[in-house]
């Protein structure tokens, strides 16, 4: 009916009225002019190239540089060594002191091939992806009834035995919530729904992708078996297969899937942690610790996770260097191999639990605003707090009830030496819509909430820099 060979300015296709209207030389009728207003409007709104608004400054430089530059950059493998690398030259750059990788090695796990099919009663391929830790499908992939569980109480209701040969499905209800806290109860279908089917006799487990998203992505995100559970293939579907699969559960017609899943464990593979300092007036004081992770999960190119935490510790590091020297030194940490089991986190501990250190913190929940503080001090801090909070409340964040616990690079060494610590808490709406999955990407950022963050965390750790007392929390 239309002419679509040819193309407008913006690769639009241009309409041409159909050759009737013009035979008759009577103009355009009203129906047409309707459809061709709607059809212009729509082209307008199309015209409009889908480009990703660009910022400026260092925390956007970084963020940009390392997704685009190295990109994905799965623990232990070759791109995380090449992210190292990348960062020690990006913060020799930048002037920071003491820039070095402090290697460790990691249990290997790498990615194979994945696919599968719903075989019966409807046949559909899914979105899927391993989980971290997912042992192998069998050559020529894995057979299997597929058992749908609503929650994963209903699977720990299971009996023993009850699931031999079969595959298990566990759907979960997560819901967005601005402090990310439905990320807790509703990843722990990730994190341990696998071992408890597999307790149960399963030859395989499939969640309901840990995501907020309704899209066919699946979200990538480790799985753990304890020691006396050996591994099942372990992969997560796209929040709308989950929804087919609840569908077809609900009407009561037996499901069976054609799984593969070649992800395998492998030997040690190498990692690290990239520490750099800014080196404080007073090198007697504990330092401040400001932390992100460097490696991401393989399906996007890690920008909200955690590219964009990197580049905003960076960024307010170098500000407050700019305003002068800071009394206590400041170091940051990028750790490697987060998302496969806080095992930078834990080297960082491991190599520096014996030197104390004042306050932690870490950014890593995305790039959207700040908009919450907690505290984690001791007594003689309250005063500090109080100061801080005050500054912060200048800008729109104010002070929650929760106590600080820190980011999961920072656990380890809060565990071991109970710092202060300063939780500069980030609007998790949007953030498990992108969370792991192929949709993590640099559009994703927005600069002008990365520039606040920025800002929050200059106003913090000017203060904490260049606070003479004693920190620590409870
Ligand atoms: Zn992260």
């Amino acid at each position: 009916m239309f002419d679509t060979t040819e193309m407008g300015p913006f690769g639009i296709r241009r309409l041409s009225p159909p050759p009737a209207i013009n035979r008759q030389g009577a103009g355009l009728g009203p129906v047409w002019k309707a459809v061709t207003l709607a059809l212009l409007l729509s082209a307008t709104a199309a015209a409009d190239p889908v480009v990703a608004k660009e910022g400026t400054g260092i925390a956007w430089d970084i963020t940009a540089d390392l997704t685009t530059e190295i990109g994905a950059r799965l623990a232990g493998t070759d791109r995380e060594a090449a992210a190292r690398d990348w960062a020690v030259a990006r913060l020799k750059k930048l002037g920071f002191a003491n820039v070095r990788v402090e290697p460790f090695t990691i249990p290997g796990w790498v990615r194979g091939a994945e696919d599968a099919h719903l075989i019966h009663p409807y046949p559909h391929r899914l979105a899927i992806t391993a989980l971290g830790n997912s042992a192998p499908t069998p050559a020529g992939g894995l057979d299997g009834d597929l058992v749908y569980f609503a929650t994963l109480d209903d699977l720990k209701a299971a009996p023993a035995g009850a699931l031999a040969g079969k595959i298990a499905f566990i759907d979960h209800a997560m819901k967005p919530t601005q402090d990310g806290s439905s990320y807790g109860p509703m990843g722990v279908v990730r994190r341990l729904g696998p071992a408890i089917a597999a307790g149960k006799g399963a030859a395989a487990a499939i969640i309901r992708s840990i995501g907020t998203d309704n899209h066919r992505n699946p979200h990538a995100g480790g799985t753990s078996f304890d020691e006396g559970t050996a591994p099942i293939p372990a992969g997560a579907v796209a929040n709308p297969d989950a929804d087919l699969i609840a569908r077809i559960a609900r009407t009561g017609k037996p499901m069976r899937l054609n799984l593969v899943l070649e992800s395998k464990a492998v030997g040690p593979l190498p990692s690290g942690n990239v520490i750099a300092e800014i080196p404080g007036r007073d090198r007697s004081l504990p330092p401040v610790l400001l932390a992100c992770h460097l490696d991401s999960w393989d399906l996007g190119t890690g920008a909200i996770d955690n590219a964009a935490g990197c580049g905003i510790i960076t960024a307010a590091a170098k500000q407050v260097q700019a305003a002068g020297a800071p009394l206590r030194t400041i170091r940051l940490l990028w750790a490697g191999s987060e998302e496969v089991g806080l095992l930078g986190g834990k080297a960082y501990a491991a190599a520096h639990g014996g030197e104390p250190h004042a306050v932690a913190m870490e950014s890593d929940f995305g790039a959207d605003k700040v908009w919450r503080v907690h505290f984690n001090v001791g007594p003689d801090n309250v005063a500090l707090a109080d100061r801080i909070a005050a500054a912060l409340a200048r800008m729109g964040i104010h002070r929650g009830n929760d106590r600080a616990t820190g980011g999961p690079d920072v656990r380890a060494i809060i565990d071991r030496q109970k710092p202060a610590v300063i939780d500069l808490k980030q609007d998790g709406t949007r953030y498990f819509d992108l969370h792991h999955t192929p949709d993590d990407t640099l559009d994703k950022v927005d600069p002008a909430h990365l520039d606040q963050n920025v800002a929050a965390w200059t106003a913090v750790v000017g203060i904490v820099a260049n606070e003479p007392g004693p920190m620590a929390g409870n």
